[in-house]
């Protein structure tokens, strides 16, 4: 396993990041990085974390209580996102072992995430999960359809619901997955009129597009294998 090259890659991804938070008129330190850990053996896992890396992301809840158990003695410094799909039975063991969860994907999970809520003296926050590219493979409210539920959603008043959180369409380069970007951007605006809840995050970009995701405004960026290239060798 190759730490130089992890360390190294994070450096870059950090730039980059930054060069394009700069390009886009926004202030430093306005976009955070999600170092997407899904599938990466512990040992990677570490050395993404000694070389800075604090918000780590995963996609599926099994996995996540395996690597918190096994990663513990890292400490309360690591904040752990689930990015991925939450199953309404996995959200009692899951909610306090999270900071954030990135893709509630209906009212009725967002519901019984508030109810969890109610008894937890630090609830994680919430992003909502839109569909902004069709497909019909990806999970979240379809488009504007979410607006239509902004009172039920206004209602949940215990879970924090910090935003909206989109994928683009699969195989899209940046270019490609900037229509989905602008789109969560404008259904963020009229959810935020029709609930008065802020909604200030949006966590949208992967390794292939997240400047493009930048430059529409994301304030979250969920990187995974830019950060794990060449790391095996
Ligand atoms: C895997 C994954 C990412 C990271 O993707 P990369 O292309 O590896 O950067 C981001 N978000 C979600 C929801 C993912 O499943």
């Amino acid at each position: 396993m190759n730490a130089g090259r992890i360390r190294e890659n994070l450096r870059q991804v950090e730039d980059r990041i930054a060069e394009a938070t700069r390009r886009s008129g926004r202030a430093g330190g306005s976009v955070r990085l999600v170092a997407v850990t899904k599938r990466r053996p512990n040992d990677q896992v570490r050395a993404l974390y000694e070389s800075g890396a604090r918000a780590l992301g995963e996609n599926y809840p099994q996995e996540l209580w395996g690597k918190v158990e096994s990663l513990a003695d890292l400490g309360p410094r690591v904040r752990w996102h689930l990015i991925g799909h939450l199953q309404s039975n996995k959200v009692k063991k899951t909610l306090p072992m999270v900071a954030m969860i990135h893709a509630v994907d209906s009212l009725k999970l967002l519901r019984i995430l508030d109810e969890a809520a109610r008894s937890m003296e630090n609830p994680p926050s919430v992003c909502l999960q839109v569909n902004t590219s069709g497909e019909v493979n990806k999970h979240g409210w379809e488009g504007g359809s979410i607006l239509d539920d902004a009172e039920s959603i206004a209602a949940c008043r215990s879970i924090p619901i910090v935003g909206l959180m989109t994928m683009a369409a699969f195989g899209t380069d940046g270019e490609g997955a900037r229509p989905s970007f602008v789109a969560l951007r404008g259904v963020r605006d009229r959810l935020r009129e029709r609930t008065g809840l802020a909604l200030d995050e949006l966590s949208m970009g992967m390794s292939g597009d997240f400047e493009t995701a930048i430059e529409e405004g994301a304030t979250l960026v969920r990187v995974g294998s830019a950060l794990f290239e060449g790391a095996e060798s």
